[in-house]
């Protein structure tokens, strides 16, 4: 758990100016959800968070710790992606404890993790099983088991669901949930359904043009958007 601190974030990609100056604080817990149209930033700046790509000027703080120029191994999160980027040739065991072989984590270590894991995702039965063996539920739960794994202390999601039919997107959606009441960990998740952000959110951050427009409680937004972008976006259920 930490909270996450924003202070005056840009990026920029070459001579194009991608985020403009991004203040935001997320508290130790808090369940945040980027929404904007797409190309708005959301992507980058979760990879930012991550470390995935480098901040052109501002900081990032997790914690009480600066992060801005810090390894993404060693920011203490981990993301989640929509295209779930499994292992083909590993089995579900294999691959949510792939990471942790990496860092050289004690084997009883990464057993006890896996399991707790799998069981936390009602993987517990498939352990043995390849990718191509799962369903696409299934798989989108493997890569969060990966994420679980590595105790992090944000959980990072970029459109985990948006590979799934609607049905499915449903049921993960409050699988999200409950995994978030249950590890009582800090949550930034991009999307651009609205549904998604509405239930799951303690915090919704609109974003358009690599700025934020309004930051607020779902029912804040809902019911007081501070401009015509923002009712657009979430005052108006399509
Ligand atoms: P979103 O996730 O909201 O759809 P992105 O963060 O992916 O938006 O992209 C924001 C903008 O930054 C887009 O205009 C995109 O083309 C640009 N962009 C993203 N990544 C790169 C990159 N690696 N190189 C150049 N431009 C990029
Ligand atoms: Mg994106």
């Amino acid at each position: 758990m930490a909270d996450v601190e924003l202070k005056n974030l840009k990026k920029s990609f070459g001579k194009v100016d991608v985020i403009h100056g991004v203040d935001l604080s997320i508290k130790s817990g808090e369940f945040a959800v980027f929404v904007g149209p797409s190309g708005c930033g959301k992507s980058t700046l979760l990879r930012l968070v991550a470390g995935l790509e480098e901040a052109t000027s501002g900081t990032i703080s997790i914690g009480d710790v600066d992060v801005t120029r810090v390894e993404p191994a060693d920011r203490g999160v981990a993301m989640v992606f929509q295209s779930y980027a499994l292992y083909p040739h590993m089995t579900v065991e294999e691959n949510m404890g792939f990471g942790l072989r990496m860092t050289g984590t004690d084997r009883t270590v990464i057993q006890e993790r896996v399991s707790k894991a799998a069981q936390i995702l009602h993987l517990e039965q498939l352990l043995a099983r390849k990718p191509k063996q799962l369903s696409g539920g299934q798989r989108q739960r493997v890569a969060i088991g990966r994420a679980i794994v590595r105790e992090p202390k944000v959980f990072l999601f970029d459109e985990p669901l948006s590979n799934l039919d609607a049905e499915l997107r449903v049921q993960m959606r409050l699988e999200i949930a409950r995994l978030h009441g249950e590890l009582g960990a800090t949550m930034i998740y991009v999307t651009h359904d609205q549904v998604e952000a509405m239930t799951l959110a303690d915090k919704i951050v609109v974003l358009n043009a690599g700025r934020i427009e309004q930051v607020g409680a779902p029912l804040d937004l809902y019911n007081n958007p501070h401009n015509i972008f923002v009712a657009g976006f979430i005052g108006s259920p399509k």
